[in-house]
């Protein structure tokens, strides 16, 4: 099929659903500028990932945590939402996509406006920290610039608890209310979009295969093969903003 074959398809299978559901993996951020950290080359495969419980138990893993984090800010901090977040935001408003399902931790769909409380978050959010123990939330300037002064992020100041930005590492549970959000959404959904993921991270990859055996319609946008193509209504190999934004109207 050439694109605007597959554009029309996508269109239709969206005109004709009741209730969709969006779900978006690194490949709709990396057109935002923001590189996909799994991927070979990326940042995970150069250093080693630290653990959950060693941030705990380690001052030297919480300042390579913040040391890394940091770094990541100068590098694409200012990164925007991109046309495909704008398609998927314009959904939402339209009231065709009742939720939107993600394993990024940019925070970009919600600064495409979409209101928080419609962003499923299954990996957290790294554009904001958290206090382990009492939940208090830190911005990310304000730690920056202790840390800059210290060589350290300092201890809550409420409660001396350990502040970690607010995204699931390795090693740490995934956030339960999310996952059983992402569950119901799946499950009240016709149409279920999957956007620039590859679909092998479990248990978030499970979402589609959730949707496909309930009755669902399943589309795939991603640039490469994904395990799920053979199941899926409609597959296309493309760009997600051109794609989305051409099936959407929105630029
Ligand atoms: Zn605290």
């Amino acid at each position: 099929m050439n694109a605007q074959d597959e554009v029309a398809r996508l269109a239709r299978l969206i005109r004709e659903a009741g209730r969709a559901v969006v779900f978006t993996g690194a490949g709709i951020s990396t057109e935002s500028g923001i590189p996909d950290f799994r991927s070979p080359g990326g940042i995970w495969s150069q250093m080693a990932p630290i653990y959950f419980d060693e941030f705990l138990a380690s001052e030297e893993a919480r300042r390579e945590t913040w040391r890394r984090r940091f770094a990541m800010e100068a590098e694409f901090g200012g990164a925007e939402p991109n046309r495909g977040h704008r398609a998927v935001d314009a959904l939402v408003r339209r009231g065709k996509v009742a939720a939107v399902i993600t394993q990024n931790i940019d925070g970009l769909h919600q600064a495409s406006g979409i209101p928080a409380d419609k962003v499923i978050e299954l990996h957290g959010n790294t554009t904001y920290a958290t206090c382990l123990d009492c939940g208090e939330r830190y911005e990310i300037a304000d730690l920056r610039r202790a840390f800059e002064s210290d060589g350290a992020v300092p201890p809550c100041t409420h409660c001396l608890g350990h502040i970690k930005t607010a995204t699931i590492s390795f090693g740490q549970a995934m956030p339960v209310p999310a996952m059983r959000r992402a569950e119901e959404e799946t499950l009240a959904a016709d149409l279920f979009i999957v956007l620039g993921s590859s679909l092998v991270v479990y248990p978030a990859a499970g979402f589609p295969e959730l949707a496909k055996r309930n009755g669902a319609q399943l589309v795939i946008v991603n640039r490469e093969p994904t395990a799920l193509d053979p199941i899926a209504d409609l597959v296309i190999h493309r760009g997600i903003g051109d794609t989305m934004g051409a099936a959407v109207g929105v630029n």
